[in-house]
């Protein structure tokens, strides 16, 4: 069994759509997919209605969280969701609220370019980002106006979290984004809770507060993720009681990251399903 839980369609900023994700991953030899794109379930129906028979599809979503760090600063957190009711109210006007905040976020930042000279149309940029706008839509307008070679380069200097265009956005309290898919079936899994290059990272303290509060899992094996971020996390996970997950992060030709690079373990993964009562698993 390979299972990869965390991959990215064009509903936010993966380069695939949902149909040609579910067909690569199937493609790939992956038995079980997860379709996580950011504060959006918009990717579901075109994945269930194109999911190759012998591929289990996972609904999911990567959520855009605030923690905080040792120092008690605010940090950026994603936190996996799945298999949760879309219908919950609260969820969906929580994730709808996280989409405004996204494209009003770019529009600020593709505005302050086009200010200062750089060739970007800050409407064009928006039109094709959609409602789950982020900066690797940025980061491939800037690519095809040749000011950087790479959405990579892209990255550690413009759109970079200390960079000279980064505009902050309200992502939901950790906590309360825990409460919230909890409440509407889901089972919550901190995304990359190591992943430096990010920026600063959550206070892994907090972790075992998240706990009673309904939080599922950690993801442990993650592209970013040394082999000591895996220890620390396994130790953590095994120490709380928390279920254990691996995946690739795939967001097409956005990153180099390919489906299937790490996986879960078929014994977590069961466990994951069985914790969830939002909407059911999509197998044949
Ligand atoms: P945003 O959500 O708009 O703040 O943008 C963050 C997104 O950019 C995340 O989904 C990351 O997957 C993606 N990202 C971060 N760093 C890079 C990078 N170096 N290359 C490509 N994508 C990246
Ligand atoms: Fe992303
Ligand atoms: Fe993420
Ligand atoms: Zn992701």
């Amino acid at each position: 069994m390979r299972i990869d839980l965390h991959t990215h369609s064009t509903a936010s900023d993966g380069t695939d759509s949902p149909a040609e994700l579910v067909r690569k991953a199937a493609d790939a030899g992956l038995d079980v997919v997860a379709i996580t794109d950011h504060d959006t379930t918009a990717g579901w129906a075109e994945a269930e209605a194109a999911r190759p028979a012998e591929l289990t599809l996972i609904r999911g979503m990567e959520m855009s969280c605030v923690g905080r760090g040792v120092n008690g600063y605010p940090v950026s957190v994603h936190l996996l969701a799945y298999l949760f009711d879309p219908a919950d109210r609260g969820f969906a006007a929580e994730r709808e609220r996280l989409r405004a905040e996204r494209v009003d976020r770019l529009r600020a930042m593709a505005e302050q370019m086009a200010a200062d000279g750089l060739p970007i149309d800050p409407d064009a940029v928006l039109a094709a980002a959609g409602p789950a706008a982020g900066r690797p839509h940025l980061a491939r307008a800037l690519v095809e106006a040749g000011v950087v070679p790479s959405v990579n380069a892209a990255f550690t200097d413009l759109l970079a979290s200390d960079g000279p265009y980064y505009v902050e956005k309200a992502d939901t309290a950790l906590r309360r984004a825990v409460t919230m898919i909890a409440e509407a079936g889901g089972v919550s899994v901190l995304a990359h809770g190591r992943a430096r290059s990010r920026g600063r990272l959550l206070d892994l303290q907090d972790v075992r507060d998240l706990v009673s509060h309904g939080l599922g899992g950690l993801e442990v094996d993650h592209p970013d993720h040394s082999a000591q971020d895996r220890a620390t996390l396994r130790d953590l996970a095994g120490e709380c009681g928390l279920l254990m997950t691996g995946s690739s992060d795939y967001h097409g030709d956005n990153k180099t990251i390919v489906l299937g690079e790490c996986t879960t373990e078929p014994a977590q993964f069961e466990k994951l399903v069985g914790r969830a009562t939002g909407v059911p698993v999509l197998a044949s």
